[in-house]
């Protein structure tokens, strides 16, 4: 596997990180063990980077795949928050240390950055961030985000003499889910904030699946940029973890690989139990939900609606991150 330096502060990392928002309770995912046979499984191959999140609540699955490799200190660890202050910040570290049995977390970020005026609002945090670093806790700071404006944000960030250690931006070939701007507009800011010496590990490479029929071209796409330092890519599955691999080291898909791939369908589901309250309208990242009238009290199967309004996806949109699932109230939407 291909390791690479994403940052001085941190110890080289393979090319290809686990994302593991695709074992976790937002998405259809496998249990516990089986989660954590999975990822333990990766990291035996030589996927030495793993990134998750406080909202993933999976780090219960991860410390029981460093447990199965048994050398969890050889393992980079990346999550991210939503803390916005000293307090939230402080909770959000210890409850990652404690729940991946981790005193060192090597990398946090901010979650989902939209600007420079966000990073501002999260500067009690960031400073937080910056402060365990310099106790040890924490080897590297950063932020993630699916907006060009908040690389735009971390580069002016650096002019004013605060520099993160690394970014983890959505970027794929068609532009899927990058909310303000195009792949291109994404590339020119990402460059600028890789020339200053930030790392840079990229999301979404297959656009939550939108581009898997088209998988090898989607993925030299980002890893022919020279300001894509490494790629966090979504795995559900052990044949999904060997085709992977399989193309970061030699770049070619087996047959069998490709055509797992361009079968492997994955879809957003809203149950008609939906109450049509809109959280998750507010909470998707890239606006692919909406509502829309539904009759009230229609009949499917058993179930009576009541609720005069029910959540609609736009499948084109959509980058399947399951962001929404975490906000439903009733269950109602999820990953599979
Ligand atoms: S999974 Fe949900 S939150 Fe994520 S992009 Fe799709 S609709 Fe939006
Ligand atoms: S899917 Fe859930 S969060 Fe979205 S409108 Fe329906 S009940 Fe609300």
């Amino acid at each position: 596997m291909e390791m690479v330096s994403l940052s001085p502060c941190l110890p080289a990392v393979s090319r290809l990180a686990f994302g593991s928002l695709t074992v976790s309770p937002l998405q259809a995912c496998p249990d516990t063990e089986s989660a954590a046979d999975i990822i333990a499984y990766a990291f035996e191959r030589g996927v030495n980077f793993i990134d998750t999140a406080q909202y993933y609540k999976n780090y219960h699955i991860i410390r029981r795949a460093f447990e199965k490799y048994g050398r969890a200190g050889d393992v980079v660890l990346s999550t991210k928050t939503y803390a916005y202050d000293r307090a939230t910040a402080a909770s959000a570290v210890e409850e990652a240390r404690r729940e991946t049995g981790r005193d060192v977390i090597d990398i946090f970020m901010l979650h989902e950055q939209e600007s420079y005026e966000t990073l501002r609002g999260h500067m009690e945090a960031l400073e937080y961030l910056f402060e365990c670093k310099s106790r040890g806790i924490i080897r590297a700071v950063g932020a993630s985000m699916h907006h060009v404006a908040a690389v735009e944000g971390v580069v002016t960030l650096a002019s004013r003499g605060i520099k993160l250690d690394v970014i983890h931006p959505i970027y794929n070939r068609a532009g899927i889910g990058i909310v303000d701007g195009t792949a291109d507009d994404m590339a020119k800011a990402v460059a600028k904030a890789h020339g200053l010496g930030i790392g840079v590990f990229g999301m979404k490479a297959l656009a939550g699946g939108h581009l898997t029929s088209s998988a090898a071209e989607a993925f030299d796409f980002v890893l022919d940029k020279p300001f894509i330092d490494a790629v966090a890519v979504g795995m559900q599955s052990y044949s999904e973890v060997d085709a992977n691999i399989e193309y970061f080291e030699s770049r070619v898909f087996s047959d069998e690989h490709a055509r797992q791939l361009a079968e492997k369908k994955r879809r957003l589901h809203v149950e008609e139990y939906c109450e049509g309250c809109g959280a998750c309208v507010r909470r998707c990242p890239v606006k692919a939900m909406s509502l829309e009238e539904a009759p009230p009290s229609e009949e499917v199967g058993e179930f009576v609606r009541t609720y005069t309004h029910r959540a609609v996806v736009d499948t084109e949109k959509c980058v399947l991150c399951g962001y929404c699932s975490g906000v439903c109230p009733v269950f109602a939407v999820k990953v599979y």
